[in-house]
């Protein structure tokens, strides 16, 4: 590739500004990364050029799981306000609600400040539509693909809280005693505050004993 002395030059300098003209590949790892990606820099000598992910991962290499997501999104009208879902192949990653579409986008870039982000509006419409429906109370039971980054124990709250039956409520206690850690009640509340998709994993049905809402990111 022509301009191999000014990407390496970039990669040095983890340069975000030609995030998406290249990407390199370590040939000692078998592993692709993004010019800005924060891990440690290779030897010049293991390291080729690609134009972009697509020839990387055809010439072998895998994706950095530090840089090399990709993340689309798209923004809807929901009757709670403006709806961003962003998802990765692997399913939603994120659902947040708000006033303002712009706002919501600058949050989702500044979250996932690494990833390749893009709109996508027709490869999003069929988790719009299925949460567009759950908000309209037209469809109660969400099953659907999710893709979130959380620990072992946030996997067990949010399993837990996915078997509440809609309209039902439960205490933190109750759902710290579901996944066997009785005494976890404030973890399970700060699981529950930092769940990044409050829509699919309905946070409202848990209530704190004295009745009022929990910890809720959103709305
Ligand atoms: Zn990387």
């Amino acid at each position: 590739m022509t301009g191999e002395k000014k990407y390496w030059a970039a990669v040095l300098e983890r340069d975000s500004l030609f995030d998406g003209v290249f990407v390199y590949g370590v040939r000692s790892t078998g592993i692709y990364c993004r010019p800005s990606c924060p891990a440690r820099r290779p030897h010049r000598r293991n390291v080729t050029f690609f134009r972009g992910p697509e020839d990387a991962d055809s010439a072998g290499f895998r994706p950095c799981l530090r840089c090399g997501e990709r993340i689309c999104y798209a923004i809807a009208d929901s009757p709670l306000g403006k709806m961003l879902v962003a998802s990765t192949e692997k399913g939603v990653r994120a659902v947040s609600i708000g006033d303002s579409g712009w706002a919501l986008e600058s949050e989702l870039v500044k979250e996932y400040a690494a990833a390749e982000i893009r709109t996508d509006d027709s490869g999003l419409h069929r988790h719009i539509t299925v949460l567009l429906r759950y908000l309209r109370g037209k469809d109660l039971s969400l099953n659907h693909p999710l893709d979130i980054r959380i620990t072992a124990f946030q996997a067990k709250v949010y399993n837990a809280l996915r078997k509440i039956p809609c309209g039902q409520t439960r205490t933190y206690a109750e759902i710290a005693a579901a996944v066997d850690l009785p005494r976890a009640i404030r973890a399970v509340g700060r699981a529950c505050a930092t769940n990044p998709i409050a829509l699919a994993i309905p946070c409202h049905r848990v209530v704190r004993k004295d009745g009022t809402l929990g910890g809720y990111r959103w709305v």
